[in-house]
């Protein structure tokens, strides 16, 4: 553990509740409750309510249990044994963990030339693990370096089979230091479609079409939704349409009885399902049918507008994947042409469509999720709705309101800190200072409190 910095008191309280020993590590007893008590400078508990000033979060173990005005330096009611930690963030901007609701934890663009070498299976593009176990290892980097950006939840929505499941298990089980990650496992997508990562000659093998989530008609598409269900997975993703990381186009690539079928068996085993859209036409297929959110959705038209709003769909914009990494070299990208010609995003805002934020990190650097905010603000969103997004708007989509989203009492402990004022200027959320996942500190001052990889290597 490190030295204790000027900004955390690590004390036990007074005499009261040093009356009995902890008693920590005996059979049948419970561990003592720790407390956290957070200063916020300004606290933004809930993103859309006014912040406030000079305010205690009492955190207790995981959960907070009350938010209070002023400083406060003990708790009345602690049982005896109990650990009581001050943090002072007097001098910070306290919000909810940050989420991101599309990302790709097992890979990211590699930053140097592909070599063959001996062992090395020949990965479809630089930076795709040809193996589950390497795919493990990335997720288990990214994840981390997500969190050191102040992202408590993610979801992963498209990795494979094997690796993010992994991540995510040893992360819940307490092993690793990690944000809470749902995982959607293999993208849901058809033969030949974006999103088929079957090799070449072995497209006709049952069991690789089923872990790579390969699907043609409703009866294969049920099964892929129910294999993915099998295997851990928290959300269904499918790709309905081509994408710029493919070649395959941007048209619909599912029939709409395949993206019912899909929508239909991931409602009917309690998951919810996440439509990778581009056409208009995928994206009202995909409302129609009941999908909870559209990724992308970078040529949504008026008609599309009116449905979602209607129906209540989330739109995820990843407006970060219209600017691909240098390391693509693409001149002129056509995604960024699409974008700035549909302004789907902008559109959709001024319709007043629910928006998650949400980023396509993987095919960037994982770690500079917090760009989106500067280009959602940039393109008109106020920075209090960029972090409504990321907050309260994640949490709902996912399901997951009751415990995450805000800072209220009875909810996790989940929040984030800066220097500066992300109201005035949303630049700093791309600094996170603090980070507190499920009341256990994993960043202060700017460090993760525990080493684990080498800084990554940002654009
Ligand atoms: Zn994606």
């Amino acid at each position: 553990m490190r030295a204790l910095s000027l900004s955390v008191l690590l004390c036990l309280l007074s005499a009261a509740v040093l009356a009995q020993p902890a008693g920590r590590g005996g059979p049948g007893q419970t561990p003592p409750d720790h407390y956290v008590l957070v200063h916020a400078g300004t606290l933004l508990a809930i993103p859309g309510v006014r912040p406030q000033t000079k305010m205690t979060v009492v955190i207790r173990n995981d959960r907070i249990t009350a938010i209070e005005n002023g400083y406060l330096t003990a708790v009345s009611d602690a049982a005896p044994g109990s650990v009581l930690q001050v943090v002072d963030l007097s001098d910070r901007f306290v919000l909810p963990g940050l989420m991101d609701a599309h990302v790709h934890l097992w890979h990211e663009p590699a930053f140097s030339r592909h070599r063959a070498e001996r062992g090395d299976r020949h990965p479809s593009w630089p930076g795709v693990p040809a193996t589950g176990a390497e795919g493990a290892v990335n997720a288990m980097v990214f994840a981390r370096r997500n969190l050191a950006a102040g992202f408590t939840t993610l979801r992963d929505l498209g990795s494979d089979d094997q690796s993010v499941f992994a991540v995510r298990n040893a992360i819940d089980a307490g092993r690793m230091i990690g944000p809470r990650i749902l995982v959607a496992g293999s993208a849901v997508a058809v033969t030949g479609g974006h999103g088929d990562s079957t090799p070449m000659d072995r497209t006709g093998d049952d069991m690789t079409r089923l872990v790579n989530a390969t699907c043609d008609g409703p009866t294969e598409c049920r099964k892929a939704v129910r294999y993915q269900y099998k295997l851990g997975a928290d959300v269904i993703k499918f790709t309905s349409t081509g994408g710029f990381g493919s070649n395959t186009g941007l048209e619909p690539q599912l029939f709409p009885d395949e993206i019912q079928a899909v929508v239909a068996t991931a409602h009917l085993v309690g998951l919810k399902a996440a439509a990778h859209a581009y056409s208009p036409i995928a994206i009202k297929d995909a409302v129609r049918a009941g999908v909870d959110s559209i990724e992308h959705g970078f040529l949504l038209d008026d008609e599309g507008i009116a449905m979602m709003k209607k129906a209540g769909t989330f739109l995820v914009p990843t407006l970060s994947a219209s600017y691909p990494p240098p390391i693509f070299r693409i001149p002129d990208p056509p995604s960024v042409r699409l974008r700035n010609e549909y302004r789907a995003f902008e559109r959709a805002y001024a319709a007043g469509l629910k928006i998650a934020f949400g980023t396509d990190a993987g095919t960037f650097t994982h770690g500079t999720n917090a760009k989106e905010f500067e280009l959602m603000v940039g393109f008109g969103m106020t920075p209090m709705d960029a972090i409504r997004s990321a907050t309260v708007m994640t949490a709902e989509l996912f399901g997951i309101s009751a415990e995450a989203g805000t800072l209220e009492a009875g909810k996790l402990a989940d929040l984030v800190a800066v220097k500066g004022n992300p109201l005035e200027n949303i630049a700093v959320l791309g600094k996170i200072d603090f980070v507190m996942k499920s009341g256990r500190i994993a960043k202060q001052d700017g460090r993760m409190t525990e080493p684990f990889s080498y800084p990554a290597f940002l654009e």
